[in-house]
């Protein structure tokens, strides 16, 4: 483990709920990497529905893995459900998630079979969503960003956020995009210029599209059903799939090794992945393409066809020695410019 990991993962321990011995039996401990609106509707539904309790703890994708290989002596969690697929796949390369094989798997679109195979079945596809950057129209009145070159411009100095790719699955998905897009040293040259037009790394991957709706900053990075989110709330935001290509996330599903309440984790797992679970995240304004074949896409998510993606190489983005290299190399490079 590197040292910037073992002190998220030591940060991660410390907020984290201590979870009650009583935590046995019929509960589920649910660390959940998607908005706190969603993991909510989901946390109630599956409780409402089978009778097993739901303790809750929303985090970050990379926070989340921060904390899942603290606590891996002593396993707390049952299920790491959501955030993007490359955190999930690193913890399934160390072992920190078990081997399932669900009946649902069936059921799953290609994508999201994928990411079941890449990683010995310990981790599976849950939803899918490309990534871009969403504008405040109010602020950006002409000559609209359309590409990844455009965010460079002189005019948005200070006016960019994005979050920190080490807490953030969103932002890490960004830099292994651009690696994928550019070549590795062009990527962290755009990284470097893009830094003097960035006014914060949040540490949440949304963050920057709420401050953009707020009209706090002009741009946020983010996936672009973020923000769509905004825009069908009546936040005066316009997504922009960028003009050079894009990656995007198979964000992914996991249950964690030796957590404490395997039956429960196989239960919420295997309903996680049914289309009626699925279909409660248009309900919680989250508008990702969900992995089930027979489950309705809402009308709001961007469609991956619609989209100039990149082959993201998943196995590789998602290893452990390329996650935590890239990670080192960003707090190196970027993260330690003034
Ligand atoms: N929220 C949404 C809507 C997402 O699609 C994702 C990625 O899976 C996340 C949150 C993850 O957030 P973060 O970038 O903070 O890890």
């Amino acid at each position: 483990m590197t040292k910037r990991s073992v002190l998220l993962a030591a940060a991660a321990i410390m907020l984290a709920p201590a979870v009650p011995a009583s935590a046995q039996g019929n509960e589920l401990v649910l660390y959940c990497s998607v908005q706190e609106e969603w993991c909510r509707a989901m946390s109630e539904a599956f409780q409402r529905e089978t009778g097993i309790n739901v303790l809750m703890t929303r985090r970050s994708s990379g926070e989340t893995y921060a904390q899942i290989a603290a606590e891996s002596g002593q396993p707390r969690g049952d299920v790491w459900w959501g955030g993007t697929g490359d955190p999930h796949l690193q913890a399934a390369q160390e072992g920190l998630t078990e081997e399932y094989r669900s009946d649902m798997l069936a059921e799953l679109q290609p994508w999201a079979l994928q990411q079941a195979e890449t990683s010995g079945y310990r981790t599976v596809g849950i939803y899918a969503g490309g990534l871009g950057f969403g504008y405040n129209t109010d602020l950006v009145t002409e000559n609209p960003p359309a590409c990844w070159a455009d965010l460079l411009d002189a005019r948005f100095e200070d006016d960019v956020q994005v979050a920190n790719p080490n807490s953030s699955g969103t932002s890490y998905t960004m830099l292994a995009t651009l690696v994928q897009l550019m070549g590795e040293e062009e990527a962290f040259e755009y990284l470097t210029q893009l830094h003097g037009n960035i006014s914060q790394y949040t540490q949440s991957g949304s963050a920057p599209i709420r401050a953009a709706a707020t009209g706090e900053t002009a741009i946020g990075i983010v996936f672009m059903h973020d923000a769509v989110a905004q825009t069908v709330t009546g936040a005066p935001i316009v997504t922009v799939a960028p003009c050079e290509g894009t990656g995007y996330e198979v964000g992914s599903m996991s249950i964690i090794a030796g957590g404490p309440n395997p039956d429960a984790a196989r239960a919420f797992y295997d309903w996680a992945l049914t289309p009626a679970a699925q279909e409660l995240g248009a309900t919680a304004n989250s508008f990702q393409i969900p992995s089930n074949v027979n489950s309705v896409t809402p009308d709001a998510a961007p469609r991956l066809e619609d989209v100039n993606l990149i082959d993201y190489d998943f196995a590789l983005y998602g290893s452990s020695e390329e996650r935590t290299r890239l990670l080192q190399r960003w707090d190196a490079e970027i993260g330690s410019l003034p």
